[in-house]
């Protein structure tokens, strides 16, 4: 059987986590982990029905039945139906030690936000396993690949990546009269959306594009010059800037207004239970002639959703952020909310 290989190329650090908290190679698990999560939001997001693998209602139900997700993807008492194997890993921590963190402070805070060296490069996923599963995986890397991010801490900005052997994955996923049948995505019913399970119906993808063609543009940003002796074998060697500290900083300590409780559910807490951050922004890389920078918002609850979604989509704030207001930016935003939202975004990479 023909595996699916998919070579990338990362544009922000990607990590995977690893078996002391640091990461000395790229480890399977922490893909996998990432593109279960994304194919439950999206099972979800097409009206269809995910487990939450964490809770004691994950599959098999009480008449032995697995979810749509659980069955690509396993659980117990079912086997995952591909094999997924790093091969050709190019990657390299983009600082030592290996257990350095790297700490953002934005001037008003004490403490700031701590990175952890993730690795850039480039590196090859190799799927094997039925043909059918493998062009999902090909529709599903080509999705995160315009609009979403591989591995963990996606929140810290980490994962955001390029396909480098595009047209052979497209075909994957498109199909082809011999070995390979293509994925189609397709509403699955009509599922109301839950507030704790992640889905796409609830999301707003967004990209902020804005020229910079002199190196060090980061210096003017005060969170980033007073460690710029860190970003700037960041700049030179990887071309990316971590500039996701800078806005949630905004976003969470000067924009939002509402009620405490609200901030951690928004923005994430450790405490009394760890809760994620549903505002997710990478770093800052290079596209064509521009830098970019992306992220996600998972609106799950109308209490503040509107409120999130205008606070994250004010153009004048990136730009008053990242580049002194000058003004020939361009913003890109997707905002889904019904079934056939999330068939579009989907399919529309497979055009
Ligand atoms: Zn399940």
């Amino acid at each position: 059987m023909t595996p699916l290989k998919i070579s990338l190329r990362t544009l922000t650090p990607l990590w995977t986590g690893g078996v002391d908290g640091t990461m000395d190679r790229i480890h399977e698990t922490g893909i996998l982990g990432s593109l279960r999560w994304w194919y439950e939001a999206i099972v979800r997001g097409l009206g269809g029905s995910a487990c939450d693998p964490t809770s004691d209602n994950r599959c098999p139900d009480k008449d032995g039945n697995y979810c749509d997700v659980c069955q690509v993807f396993g659980a117990t008492g079912w086997r995952r139906r591909f094999r997924l194997e790093v091969v050709e890993d190019n990657t390299r921590p983009i600082w030592e030690p290996k257990d350095k963190v790297l700490n953002i402070r934005p001037p008003s805070r004490t403490r700031g936000w701590y990175l952890p060296p993730g690795r850039m490069g480039t590196l090859t996923l190799k799927f094997t396993g039925e043909p059918k599963i493998l062009s999902l995986m090909a529709a599903l890397l080509l999705f995160l690949e315009k609009w979403g991010a591989l591995g963990a801490k996606p929140q810290l900005g980490y994962g955001v990546f390029e396909i480098t052997n595009h047209a052979e994955v497209l075909e994957w996923a498109q199909g082809n009269e011999n070995d390979k049948p293509g994925w189609k995505w397709g509403i699955l019913s009509d599922q109301a959306s839950n507030e704790k399970l992640s889905d796409l119906r609830k999301f707003g993808f967004f990209k902020f594009r804005f020229p910079q063609d002199r190196e060090g543009w980061w210096l003017r940003i005060p969170a980033l010059s007073r460690v710029s002796a860190h970003v700037q074998p960041l700049e030179r060697e990887f071309k990316t800037i971590p500039v996701s500290p800078v806005l949630k900083d905004h976003w969470r300590f000067r924009q939002w207004k509402g009620p405490r409780y609200l901030e951690r559910e928004i923005f994430g807490t450790l405490r009394p239970e760890r809760q994620r951050s549903k505002v997710v922004v990478s770093w800052a890389y290079p596209a064509s002639t521009f830098w970019e920078v992306r992220g996600w918002v998972w609106l799950a609850s109308p209490r503040w959703a509107e409120a999130v979604w205008n606070m994250i989509r004010d153009e004048s704030m990136w730009r008053y952020l990242l580049v002194q207001g000058y003004p020939n930016t361009i913003w890109n935003e997707r905002r889904l909310q019904y079934q056939r939202d999330v068939l579009g975004i989907l399919t529309e990479v497979l055009q």
